[in-house]
């Protein structure tokens, strides 16, 4: 080949740049935890924002009567009903209603995108099925679910910092997001208010700790990612609680943005540089769903461009940057044809290449390099929330069973990278501890959450 260098020396370096053994993990781990730690200290002392949730009862089974979820985190917003039956009856009925939201309203101004909302509410609310019952005169109580970046004040309030997800809706930052939707029911006649405002990790807590109180962590791995963990307020500096207060809170941990220890490779680099919030969010940037099939694309550009991975030209749909999508990769891991047919045809769809088999290899490899990376770092993140609630508490994590519930489609649809995960959370913590410490995934408990802690919040007595 004419090529300065060839793809194979290229992978070998990925390879290297890519390790994660147990000591990195370790390592990691324990970053994370002093990461909280200074976090829970004082705002602002650490990568991690450790945001106080004024979630202060987690749901028990006993929760009663009609509730309702808004969902607002992205290009979908949900509607939830929820009929709730006591230690009994348990979730009765659910029913639910999703609302792209249109592009045009994520540059329109605060009200415009309330009152779409509101309206979509109201009109799901018309709809009431033949399960649902509401007692008269009573206000419908809604648990808010709201995953930008906000500074909770209460368990209903809290002023948006900042839109982020393509969202540059005028008006909303620095006004509370619950005031804003509240005022957007009234403008539609609707007897509605916001009870509980919560983070979707929060919810997803909450929601899988409904059905196992043993559920002590939430971890969401979606197109982004972020954890939170049931906290003892005595171990929250920044909260100048009395010493004796006692109880629990939910804290949300923001952990999308550590950063320290991470093995980040010239890709990670480029990538983080190129995007819209450069040196922010590198966690997440290594880990979630969002980014694992651009660091993929980068890595076969450079073999394309400097060892003519696909011949002699550099395809044209492979420069462009998130052509190639993380489900893409996870397909081609999946690849058990003799000859790659599957990843073949994902190269011509996605970069318009004939790859030779050869070529196929390398690019499965890739795809298994950074997804295994993924993988072990988010649970090298894990284990590092379990040391920190266990250096707190010992053995109140470890000595018993302790369950991390995890949402989200990357950690749904990517069986290698999951596996992954539970290796490095099984190598870190030791074959007996690992007994006890169940991560387990609890599929749309954030809708539920919701409702639930709207219901544990509720007005009415
Ligand atoms: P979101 O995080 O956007 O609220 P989800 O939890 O459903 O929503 O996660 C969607 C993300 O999951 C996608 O952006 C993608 O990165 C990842 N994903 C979805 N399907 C797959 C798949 N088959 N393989 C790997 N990742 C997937």
């Amino acid at each position: 080949s004419s090529s300065a260098v060839s793809a194979a020396s290229i992978l070998t370096k990925l390879h290297s740049d890519c390790a994660t053994p147990l000591p990195l993990l370790r390592q990691v781990a324990h970053a994370m935890a002093a990461d909280m730690r200074a976090g829970l200290a004082a705002d602002g002392a650490s990568d991690l924002k450790m945001i106080l949730s004024f979630v202060d009862s987690l749901p028990t089974g006993d929760e009663n009567g009609l509730y309702y979820a808004l969902d607002l985190g992205g290009t979908n917003f949900r509607v939830m009903r929820v009929q709730l039956g006591g230690k009994e009856g348990r979730v009765v009925a659910t029913e639910f209603d999703q609302v792209p939201i249109p592009h045009e309203l994520m540059f329109a101004t605060s009200e415009e995108l309330f009152d779409f909302i509101a309206s979509k509410l109201a009109k799901f609310v018309e709809k009431e099925g033949g399960k649902f019952e509401s007692r008269p005169g009573r206000t419908r109580e809604v648990g808010f679910t709201f995953s930008f970046a906000v500074k909770q004040t209460s368990i209903n309030s809290g002023v948006l910092i900042k839109w982020t997800k393509g969202f540059a809706v005028s008006g909303t930052e620095g006004r509370d997001v619950v005031a804003c939707l509240n005022e957007a029911m009234g403008r539609q006649g609707l007897n509605m208010r916001v009870s509980a405002l919560v983070n979707d990790t929060v919810g997803a807590l909450a929601g899988a700790r409904y059905w196992d109180d043993n559920v002590m962590v939430a971890v969401i791995l979606g197109t982004g990612t972020n954890a939170s963990y049931v906290e003892r307020v005595d171990n929250i500096p920044k909260l100048h609680a009395p010493k004796s207060a006692g109880g629990s809170t939910i804290i949300n941990t923001e952990w999308g943005a550590f950063s320290r220890g991470l093995p980040l490779t010239e890709f990670d680099r480029e990538m983080d540089a190129a995007s819209i919030n450069p040196g922010q969010q590198i966690f997440e940037k290594t880990i979630s769903g969002m980014y694992l099939g651009e660091i993929v694309r980068r890595v076969l550009h450079r073999m394309a461009k400097d060892a003519t991975l696909f011949g002699d030209s550099i395809p044209e749909k492979l420069q462009m940057p998130f052509s190639l999508r993380t489900p893409d990769i996870c397909t081609m891991q999946q690849d058990s044809s003799k000859d790659l047919e599957v990843v073949g045809s994902i190269l011509y769809d996605v970069a318009g290449v004939n790859s030779k088999l050869e070529s196929r290899k390398i690019v499965v490899d890739v795809c298994e390099t950074i997804a295994k990376r993924g993988g072990r770092l988010a649970g090298a993140g894990i284990v590092g929330i379990l040391q920190k609630m266990e250096g707190d508490s010992k053995g109140a994590v470890f000595g018993k069973r302790t369950v991390v519930a995890m949402d989200g489609g990357l950690y749904e649809h990517y069986p290698e990278y999951r596996r992954h995960l539970q290796d490095a959370v099984t190598e870190l913590l030791g074959p007996e501890i690992s007994k006890n410490i169940i991560v387990q995934h609890s599929k749309d408990g954030s809708g539920i959450g919701a409702a639930l802690l709207a219901a544990t919040n509720s007005i009415y007595p």
